[in-house]
């Protein structure tokens, strides 16, 4: 059972580093998975889900939530802020605020609705042009902008080019939250999540390992 194999190796991953068993998040990525392969693992108890697309998320988490209690639901891809108010009904947590505009906006949904979801602030610690989050010599201003905006900052987000070393990203991540006083790291997905515990990493972000590699969405 693919969810259970993940659970052991993040316990094992949790001894082997010396950290406290159970102090890693999974979050099961469930995006373009079909949904009765997402309903399997939440009958295996799995409650901790990411999507990467608001409009996705929208389609299928709320009949989950009918069927299902206590779904922790967290925004991993990029979000537009004219999407910012669904993400925030929708979403416990979103690991991608990265620019100066969505965090105002997500500041004044907070104070409306007197809620907010905890937010991550995505990291580019690859400095890769196509790739969103802030660079790693803008972040220590940016997370200050955005507690002083009261957003519930807890912690960094990042995803490692793929081509590299993934520790050494997780690393720079991990440096750059100490600094801020951050405890939140969210980094690791199926291939290098052990890597990511190694280095500190709160939450991983695992998705083809528990589910089985994503088939485009037009598939059989
Ligand atoms: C899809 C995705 C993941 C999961 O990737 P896998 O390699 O399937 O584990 C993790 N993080 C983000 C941001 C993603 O978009």
């Amino acid at each position: 059972m693919p969810l259970q194999d993940i659970k052991t190796r993040i316990s094992a991953a949790e001894t082997a580093a010396g950290r406290r068993p159970g102090s890693t998040t999974l979050i099961a990525v469930s995006k373009v998975q079909p949904l009765e392969r997402v309903q399997a693992v939440l009958e295996q108890g799995q409650r901790c889900f990411g999507e990467n697309r608001v409009q996705e998320a929208a389609g299928k988490w709320p009949d989950f939530r009918e069927k299902f209690d206590d779904i922790d639901l967290h925004l991993i891809g990029p979000l537009q802020t004219n999407k910012a108010r669904q993400a925030v009904d929708l979403c416990q947590s979103i690991h991608t605020l990265d620019r100066p505009k969505l965090a105002k906006t997500l500041a004044r949904l907070a104070q409306e609705s007197g809620n907010c979801p905890d937010i991550f602030i995505q990291v580019n610690t690859g400095e890769e042009p196509q790739k969103a989050g802030v660079l790693p010599g803008d972040a220590d201003s940016f997370v200050a902008e955005c507690l002083a905006l009261d957003l519930p900052v807890r912690g960094l987000m990042c995803i490692p080019p793929v081509q590299e070393e993934p520790a050494l990203h997780f690393a720079l991540l991990a440096k750059i939250a100490r600094r801020n006083g951050l405890d939140g790291l969210s980094m690791g997905m199926s291939s290098d999540f052990e890597t990511a515990i190694a280095l500190g990493a709160t939450h991983v972000r695992v998705g083809s390992a528990i589910f089985g590699e994503r088939t485009p969405a037009p598939a059989a």
